[in-house]
């Protein structure tokens, strides 16, 4: 991973808006509380220039006692995924997206995954 990718990476979240964002309740509440709940995740994630609040896609499923499961959160990295080593991170999988939907992305890039995430869905 060299540091020109990360920077393109960082970049790149940066200038993605809200509006860039999906605005449904399950997305909402994985931005509000996904930094707080999984603080190493987000920090790995930021060492490869990704912003953990703004996956590229994601599903999720409401469980019972307030839970969202999130089996899948996909993230956009620039570079040559063979820079890229699969990891396990708080109790969470990262590893290249076999599967997801056109990026629309001209630069060399790939899309990771993280699976899985739950979350409580209340406020605190
Ligand atoms: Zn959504």
């Amino acid at each position: 991973m060299s540091s020109d990718t990360v920077e393109k990476t960082r970049k790149y979240y940066e200038h993605l808006s809200q509006e860039d964002l999906c605005d449904c309740k399950e997305c909402r509440n994985y931005r509000k509380k996904i930094k707080q709940a999984f603080p190493e995740l987000s920090v790995y994630l930021s060492s490869l220039g990704v912003d953990i609040e703004k996956p590229f896609e994601s599903w999720s499923v409401e469980l019972e006692d307030h839970k969202i499961l999130y089996p899948d959160v996909q993230y956009i990295v620039f570079g040559d995924e063979k820079d890229f080593k699969p990891c396990k991170i708080s109790g969470s999988d990262i590893h290249i997206a076999q599967s997801h939907p056109m990026t629309l992305i001209d630069e060399s890039h790939y899309v990771i995954e993280v699976s899985e995430i739950c979350l409580d869905d209340r406020d605190a």
